[in-house]
């Protein structure tokens, strides 16, 4: 191996992936709903929508550990 290139290059544990871009739309619009869904507390929509929409995702709010009540 040249001495100019890094050790780390040689690894295989660490070599660099060519990640989709669909994948990293689908990252995006995934953690777009997620934030939508952990906020909703009235701000996306409002009366029976938002209530069973909040029961819907509670125990998941609850597991990532925001706050609702
Ligand atoms: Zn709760």
């Amino acid at each position: 191996m040249p001495s100019h290139v890094p050790a780390q290059a040689a690894d295989p544990a660490v070599a660099p992936i060519r990640v989709p871009l669909l994948a990293w739309l689908l990252a995006v619009v995934a953690l777009v709903v997620s934030y939508l869904l952990l906020q909703e507390n009235g701000l996306v929509t409002t009366g029976a929508v938002a209530e069973y929409l909040h029961e819907f995702t509670h125990d998941g709010r609850h597991a990532l550990g925001v706050p609702c009540h």
